[in-house]
């Protein structure tokens, strides 16, 4: 494989190069920390909150990290990006949350970064804060992504910002859910714009009701 098509090849796995790694991290310290706190869905091994976390410690804010660390179906045993080494053998599952917590724990980001294990959509039901930047990173399959959509872009204070990873307008480049149930959705409801685009990062603002 050329670097190049390594890099495809690792785009289309939802891999997050540099450019959009430091373009998340440029967005959440255009958030307005005062309209509340920061909140990603999915957080793997905790790259994505790597970015996200020094902003969110400028602006003395929290960053909660939704995120039920079994892995989403495309990394199950058996599908193509299967990690073996991430099954915890005890259970027989996918469980990313020790690496997750030693990548926030050698980052020194354990004051700003507040893990929440559980489901999407479960979490998403319950939560009542507004949020002032949601990063939206989770399961890439139609219903998830549709869920994710639903369920937690409501919580997006008005002025406050919206981040969809592993958007793909063009099919050949990755996977359809995050561009057809969450990116689409998110600019035909009206409520939100686009502020930036890198890679297969989408910023959106919420521009009100
Ligand atoms: N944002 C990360 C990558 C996230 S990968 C980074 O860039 O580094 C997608 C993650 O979504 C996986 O860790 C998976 O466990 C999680 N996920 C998928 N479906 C989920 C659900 N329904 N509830 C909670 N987490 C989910
Ligand atoms: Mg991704």
């Amino acid at each position: 494989m050329t670097p190049a098509e390594q890099q495809r090849a690792e785009a289309a796995r939802g891999f997050m190069p540099p450019d959009e790694g430091l373009a998340l991290w440029k967005a959440a310290t255009d958030a307005d920390s005062r309209l509340g706190p920061a909140l990603e869905v999915g957080s793997y091994c905790g790259k994505s909150a790597l970015y996200l976390g020094p902003a969110i410690r400028d602006a003395a804010s929290s960053l909660f990290c939704v995120d039920h660390h079994r892995g989403s179906e495309e990394n199950q045993a058996g599908w193509e990006w299967h990690e073996p080494d991430l099954v915890d053998p005890a259970v027989g599952k996918m469980d990313t949350l020790p690496i997750f917590r030693r990548t926030v724990h050698d980052a020194g980001l354990e004051d700003v970064i507040v893990a929440v294990v559980g489901d999407s959509p479960r979490v998403a039901r319950l939560w009542t804060s507004p949020l002032s930047f949601l990063f939206i990173d989770g399961g890439h399959g139609i219903e998830p992504a549709r869920l994710d959509f639903e369920l937690w872009t409501p919580h997006v204070a008005v002025g406050g910002l919206l981040a969809i990873h592993d958007v793909f307008p063009n099919p050949a480049d990755g996977g359809r859910p995050p561009y057809e149930q969450i990116y689409l959705p998110a600019l035909a409801s009206g409520h939100f714009v686009e502020a930036s685009a890198t890679g297969s990062l989408r910023v959106l603002r919420r521009v009100g009701d």
